[in-house]
């Protein structure tokens, strides 16, 4: 066992917007770095200078800070092992390389474009399954063990293209211990030459992750499922290398599953779907293409973070709603499953629901008045109050509260008509006539407590049952069959518009005759 201290690294390539997948990597690492006081590292892994995409690594840091997962050592904020940006640590990596070919571990490669296409050919033709530059092609190539040895010095002083292979060693068990998956066993048969360190100088992602790793004494290393197939190279990486003692022990998490769980949920799922899967909105630099994300969505970070914490992890119990200082002690990975975990949107919205019902009306009312301002609509900070408490229970969103809430603005344009058929009769249009006069003359505190006394009181010198006329009642004020407290709607009208619409309905609705 791993008796040094734990540190992880989140290591995203700067290639993109950060997807759900990559956020709920960085925060299992960070929930593990946590309940271990242990260090969390952002390291950005930005060799491949094809597909760097300016902006994507400040989207990443924003994404990590809008999710309250910190970091403590990283591009930003510094730390022992600095500079934590790759491309900054280039000349690093081509000693490690060089030192492997000495050792007979790695080998200079200088075939040409052609050539490999030429044996990729040849392989084909001979119906080679796997076509791979390994023990058995590299024989026929150009490179370091091909030709003498003063036939390779010439060509590295000639300055000719070349890169540095892996030389596998046949016949090899390569095997670890995966925190999720078990013990996983590879024969290194399977594994080609691959490239440590490419024509450019550059190192490949396997060279500078494994001596990153080493050098910044990560001691787990918990990543995506995509990174399996790599992870036995790797571990022959640290074997030639000679750190196999202190090489960090593997977690593969589970992918991420489209929401009807048939396949790897991908960025057109959500364009179908129109649901977000990156944590904020990101604008594609090269084709100003926007992809949505759960911040401006409307999902509260807590939310969001809660979601992503269960998909592929839960606690074995029946707790859902957790904390991050919960999660953080809660979390282990003998509770992360194997198995894909599907990406049910619902299941988000139920979330953001569940902490929006925790927020007070008062932090609700906040974030709510300047929608209202967008919208065109001009409402008093009470009234803002008065609307969050009377619909807050009945959202997923604070937006959505905008436009549940439109009926307050508008009086009715038109009526269920279902309700009318059945409510709307004579003995209703009576009873709601002298309420609009009770309700005309009333002169206390237009407040829904005293309306339905007034309203109670009315009715009982009427001699009509409450529950006979509260439909036809709701109806006339707000025009549908159902909604939230009737007696607080009013309030928020106030008495005049309420006594208005009373008219309105009066006026427009014909009495139904009842047939039986
Ligand atoms: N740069 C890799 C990525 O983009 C890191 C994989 C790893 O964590 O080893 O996911």
């Amino acid at each position: 066992m791993n008796k040094l201290p734990v540190r992880v690294r989140f290591a995203p390539s700067p290639t993109g917007p950060l997807h759900a997948g990559g956020v709920r990597t960085a925060l299992y690492n960070y929930l593990f770095a946590r309940q271990q006081g242990g260090q969390m590292l952002l390291r950005i892994e930005d060799t491949d200078q094809n597909r760097y995409v300016p902006g994507a690594e400040a989207y990443i840091l924003e994404a990590l800070q809008w999710l309250g997962i910190e970091i403590d050592e990283g591009p930003e904020q510094g730390g022992l092992h600095a500079p934590y940006r790759q491309s900054e640590r280039k000349p690093m990596y081509r000693e490690y390389a060089e030192r492997l070919v000495r050792e007979g571990k790695a080998y200079y490669a200088f075939d040409t474009t052609e050539e490999l296409d030429a044996m990729r050919k040849r392989m084909e033709e001979a119906k080679v399954a796997a076509v791979q530059y390994n023990a058995i092609t590299r024989q026929e190539m150009t490179n370091s063990l091909t030709l003498s040895a003063a036939e390779t010095k010439a060509r590295l002083e000639n300055g000719d293209a070349y890169v540095i292979r892996m030389k596998i060693m046949p016949k090899e068990d390569i095997r670890f211990n995966d925190l999720i998956r078990g013990w996983v066993v590879v024969h290194s048969s399977q594994i080609d030459d691959k490239v440590l360190l490419k024509s450019d100088g550059m190192p490949t992602y396997h060279l500078a992750n494994i001596v990153d790793d080493h050098l910044m004494g990560i001691t787990h290393v918990i990543r995506g499922e995509e990174w399996l197939p790599s992870a036995p190279l790797h571990v022959l990486l640290y074997r030639y290398l000679g750190w196999e003692s202190t090489m960090p022990q593997f977690a593969h998490l589970p992918l991420l599953l489209k929401p009807d769980g048939n396949g790897k949920l991908s960025k057109r799922d959500a364009d179908l779907g129109g649901f977000p899967i990156f944590p904020l909105e990101w604008t594609d630099p090269v084709t100003g293409d926007k992809a949505k994300g759960f911040r401006e969505e409307g999902y509260s970070a807590d939310a969001t973070a809660n979601f992503l914490a269960l998909l592929g992890w839960n606690a074995g119990t029946e707790q859902e709603i957790f904390s991050m200082e919960e999660l953080i002690k809660s979390f282990s990975f003998d509770r992360v499953h194997k198995a894909g975990a599907r990406f049910d949107i619902q299941k988000a919205n139920w979330f953001n629901q569940q902490y929006l019902k925790q927020r007070t009306d008062i932090s609700i009312a906040k974030e709510l008045a300047p929608l209202f301002v967008a919208h065109g609509i001009d409402v008093r900070d009470e009234q803002v109050l008065e609307i969050v408490h009377l619909l807050k229970d009945r959202v997923h969103f604070v937006k959505e509260i905008v436009v549940e809430s439109l009926f307050l603005f508008s009086a009715p344009e038109f009526y269920d008509q279902e309700v009318v058929v059945k409510k709307w009769n004579e003995e209703a249009v009576s009873a709601i006539s002298g309420f609009r006069d009770a309700l005309a003359g009333y002169e206390g505190n237009f407040v829904a407590e005293d309306i339905k006394h007034l309203l109670s009181s009315t009715m009982e010198s009427l001699g009509v049952k409450m529950g006979k006329i509260m439909q036809a009642l709701r109806l006339a004020i707000t025009g549908a069959a159902a909604g939230p407290d009737l007696m607080v709607i009013m309030q928020i009208l106030g008495k005049t518009e309420s006594v208005q619409r009373l008219d309105n309905a009066l006026n427009r609705l014909p009495a139904q005759i009842r047939l039986a």
